[in-house]
């Protein structure tokens, strides 16, 4: 039998950061430089560069012109409020709204997203601002992460 005498010190951290969106990811950050030792627990998946397949079609070459269908319509009650993000470009960025239910009490739109970087990787602001071409038709080019 074995037995792992230094678990409890292998697994206790000075700070547990849930998300690695733009506020846990710098928030994990800020602890790890001033010498906390920071675990960043993340749901989603791994977008590596060039994880984008759809970001050099035209609309005619996706599914219905790039629109999504009715029946796909109704996965996305909530974010699809929003508008120009919910087509077939871009919808396997986002968790459908109808496996993902939430009470609403009031109207409040918003778009979620489950991977490393969070929606931080779409906004034309953020250090990775090339990632916003992939919600874009055209320019037909991807750039480069790191080649702004
Ligand atoms: C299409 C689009 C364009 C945008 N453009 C701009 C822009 O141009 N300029 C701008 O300033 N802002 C823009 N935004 C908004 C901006 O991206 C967000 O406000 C910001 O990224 C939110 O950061 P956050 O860390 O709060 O949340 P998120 O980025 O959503 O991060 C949350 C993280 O937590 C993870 N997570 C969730 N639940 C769990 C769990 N239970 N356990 C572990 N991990 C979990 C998620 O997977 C995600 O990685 C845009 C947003 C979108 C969707």
């Amino acid at each position: 039998m074995y037995f792992n005498n230094n678990g409890g010190k292998e697994v206790t951290y000075d700070a547990i950061v849930v998300g690695s969106g733009i506020s846990g990811g710098w928030a994990a950050k800020e602890l790890s430089e001033k010498g906390l030792k920071t675990l960043v627990l993340e749901r989603g998946r791994m977008v590596k560069h060039g994880d984008y397949p759809t970001a050099n079609l035209d609309d005619w070459e996706l599914p219905n012109r790039n629109r999504l269908t009715e029946e796909e319509w109704k996965d996305y009650e909530i974010q699809r409020r929003t508008g120009y993000t919910m087509t077939p470009a871009h919808a396997h960025w986002w968790p459908k709204d109808s496996e993902n239910p939430y009470t609403e009490t009031k109207p409040f739109d918003w778009i979620r997203s489950y991977h490393v970087g969070g929606r931080s990787i779409y906004g034309v602001d953020s250090p990775t601002a090339s990632a916003t071409w992939i919600l874009k038709p055209t320019p037909k080019k991807v750039l480069p992460l790191t080649g702004l």
